[in-house]
């Protein structure tokens, strides 16, 4: 009877709603909880009173595709037209649905890397369409040459996430030059660049699918305010595709949601002439320095993390419980949600990791790691 028979709530859902039941500290399902920028509550609470209120072009607020025009060109030098090469969609989540649903066909194969965010195999799989999974390598860096030999003439998409959900990896130049080099042979094969995170990295600098000039004319890229802006509530990202593909996606666009809600994009759009997408990487790389200092005499082994405001750690020496299970104990014993990394692979995978939020003021981060190092 179902169409999607192996699809049940998420684990963001599920492990939230945990946290809550237990009054737990919650570092799992990934969201700020620290105040909004004052400057955008501000723009919000006079549009309120202001004539913004019906429905928007179906595309996008066209002030707000001009500016985001002009942050793609500061950010990455590319060059887009506003009018048929941006969407504005409802969250990245809508993005990526309505990209997947207008190109892939009826047997048509999706490469989708292990692990990864959850939201890509569903519009695959309605779309009559098989998901391919391959795995990273051990340190999360693809695998180019596996991923080549899952491409076959049914391959129509690979869809890849920079920096990465949940491991926070990023991609290097060579593993666009790889990259490039095996769509070179499948000339047929698009590209889906989910870089939501694309302003939260540290060390290394980000490398966008914009800057890759034999990209453009074949990827798709997803991009979230809902994470640049610290509002994941208010579901407003964007894509950026050529017209050719985009054509295509706004027909799937025009009747999912038709236009996406108008304050927030009037209100996005008044913001970016305000604020600095630049200073966001900063303010987490403190974060993330400031939890992993707070969890230095922890038990919990601390993966890398290059971007994303999520932390990988290995807690093989303090359980031997499955990730899951070890989660539930965590939140109903300790008082700390996380998300269990083995919800992130296909077949469940368990190398005893999991992922904690430190999108949160320091006070959270605190008390969180004064439960977490008492374990
Ligand atoms: N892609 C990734 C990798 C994510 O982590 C998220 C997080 N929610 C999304 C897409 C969806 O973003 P949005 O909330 O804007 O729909
Ligand atoms: N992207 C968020 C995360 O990885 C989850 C968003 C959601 O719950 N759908 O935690």
């Amino acid at each position: 009877m179902s169409k999607l028979p192996n699809i049940g709530t998420s684990i963001f859902t599920l492990m939230s709603k945990m946290a809550s039941e237990y009054n737990a500290i919650n570092l799992s399902q990934g969201f700020p909880n620290f105040p909004v920028d004052e400057r955008l509550t501000d723009i919000v609470a006079k549009l309120a009173k202001e004539n913004v209120h019906q429905y928007l072009p179906m595309a996008g607020y066209p002030p707000l595709l001009s500016k985001i025009a002009a942050l793609v060109k500061k950010s990455y030098g590319r060059i887009i037209q506003p009018e048929s090469e941006i969407l504005v969609t409802a969250g990245a989540t809508e993005g990526i649905f309505a990209t997947i649903q207008a190109l892939v066909k009826t047997n048509d194969e999706v490469i989708i890397l292990d692990p990864s965010y959850d939201c890509y195999e569903v519009p695959v799989l309605l779309s009559n369409a098989n998901p391919v999974r391959v795995s990273l390598n051990d340190d999360y860096t693809p695998n180019w040459t596996k991923i080549e030999k899952a491409c076959s003439a049914k391959t129509k998409m690979i869809i890849i996430n920079n920096p990465h959900n949940p491991t926070g990896k990023i991609l290097g130049e060579s593993d666009f030059d790889a990259l490039e080099k095996l769509l070179h042979n499948y000339p047929e094969i698009i590209v889906l660049s989910d870089e939501v995170y694309e302003y939260i990295t540290f060390e290394k600098k980000h490398i966008s699918a914009h800057t890759r000039e034999k990209l453009l004319n074949r990827t798709v890229m997803v991009s979230s305010f809902g994470k640049t802006f610290h509002v994941t509530g208010w579901k407003v990202g964007y894509l950026v595709a050529p017209e050719y593909l985009m054509k295509e996606i706004k027909k799937v666009h025009q009747f999912l949601v038709f236009s996406v809600n108008s304050i927030s994009q009037v209100a996005i759009s008044d913001y970016l002439d305000l604020v600095s997408v630049q200073e966001i990487g900063s303010l987490y790389q403190k974060k993330r320095d400031y939890f992993r200092e707070l969890l230095q005499t922890s038990r919990f082994e601390l993966m890398p993390c290059e971007g994303t405001y999520f932390q990988v750690a290995s807690y093989a020496s303090i359980s031997n419980e499955n990730d899951v299970d070890f989660c539930k104990t965590l939140i109903s014993k300790y008082g700390v949600a996380a998300i269990p990394i083995s919800t992130f692979y296909a077949d469940g995978k368990d190398l005893h990791l999991i992922r904690f939020c430190f999108a949160k003021d320091n006070a959270t981060l605190e008390q969180a790691a004064k439960k977490l190092c008492a374990i």
